[in-house]
């Protein structure tokens, strides 16, 4: 089913994985995607490393998802070190496996593989490749805080709303401040463009880890979340908790303001997004 039509029917729950690297990280996700199937998500999606080594397996991991179990699967792809051909055949591919939802990214490739720039310079543009290719109903992801290379807020405002307006709908990066995604959502309305807006949500369940995203990423870790999981810092159960409740409240004051589904970056793992499902009164998403 197409997620465009999924989000029509009301608010959606979905999960985000990534293809694992070896047997041991295929073991794991396997064993997430046996847990989480149950809570009958919205829809789950599947990242894809510009830098090459997984890139098969997003295709592997997407088909196979939406071929054998209950779950419709979304693929993410990116413009980085591919050349206009070489998209159009990945999406070709897809459109043949039935596989109907694809993710239109911009990519960050590693900088030490030495890739060839993409041909397409912006996600915009693959959100167009992907149209000329097929009947695919097409996400973007876009940037509360914003984009850390937008030269400043309101560019990458408009450049989100252009990219919006011609495709389906749209996955936001992690935040943990609702105020930054209302506040994207609120840019969007006053640029003209009204198509779902999905919150990302990422709950910090550790404090190395989270912190180095955020970084990489441009989100703003705040100081209060910072010494809350500080305080029980050499207890990892009890930051998993405290993790797990902030993420909790984020969603629902997301829910309550009226955000049209939540995507969880799951990293693989069922536990954090099992117990903010539970803490939410969720039993299954549809
Ligand atoms: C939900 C989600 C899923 C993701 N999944 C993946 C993944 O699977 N693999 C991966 O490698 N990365 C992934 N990313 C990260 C993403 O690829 C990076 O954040 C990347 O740097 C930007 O991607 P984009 O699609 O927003 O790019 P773009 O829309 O191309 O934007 C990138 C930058 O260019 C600017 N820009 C856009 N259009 C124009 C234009 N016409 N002229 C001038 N400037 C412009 C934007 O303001 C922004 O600063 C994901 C991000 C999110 C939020």
């Amino acid at each position: 089913m197409k997620i465009h039509e999924i989000l029509n029917q009301g608010t959606t729950y979905s999960f985000e994985f990534f293809p694992p690297k070896d047997d041991g990280m295929e073991e794991v996700l396997a064993r997430t995607l046996r847990t989480l199937e149950p809570l009958s998500p919205s829809y789950v999606s599947v990242t894809y490393g510009a830098g090459g080594s997984t890139r098969e397996r997003t295709h592997e991991l997407v088909v196979t998802i939406d071929r054998d179990t209950t779950m419709t699967a979304m693929a993410h792809l990116t413009c980085a070190g591919h050349s206009r051909s070489e998209l159009a055949e990945i999406v070709e591919r897809y459109g043949e496996h039935g596989i109907e939802n694809i993710l239109a990214l911009g990519g960050d490739p590693p900088q030490d593989l030495g890739l060839p720039p993409g041909e397409l310079p912006h996600a915009i543009d693959l959100v167009r490749l992907v149209r000329e290719v097929g009947d695919f109903s097409v996400g973007v992801a876009v940037h509360p805080e914003p984009h850390p290379k937008s030269p400043s807020v309101d560019a990458d405002r408009a450049r989100a709303a252009e990219k919006l307006a011609e495709a389906d709908f749209a996955i936001t990066q992690f935040f943990f401040d609702a105020r930054h995604y209302f506040d994207l959502v609120d840019s969007l309305r006053r640029l003209g463009v009204d198509k779902p807006v999905v919150a990302g949500i990422m709950p910090a369940t550790r404090l190395s880890s989270i912190e180095r995203m955020s970084a990489m990423q441009g989100s703003e870790f705040p100081q209060w979340l910072r010494e809350k999981l500080e305080a029980v810092g050499d207890d990892p159960k009890a930051v998993r908790a405290v993790g797990v409740d902030e993420a909790t409240k984020l969603c629902r004051t997301l829910l309550d303001g009226g955000a049209p589904g939540l995507h969880f970056y799951t990293l693989n793992r069922s536990t954090a997004t099992r117990e903010i499902y539970q803490a939410l009164g969720l039993t299954s998403a549809r």
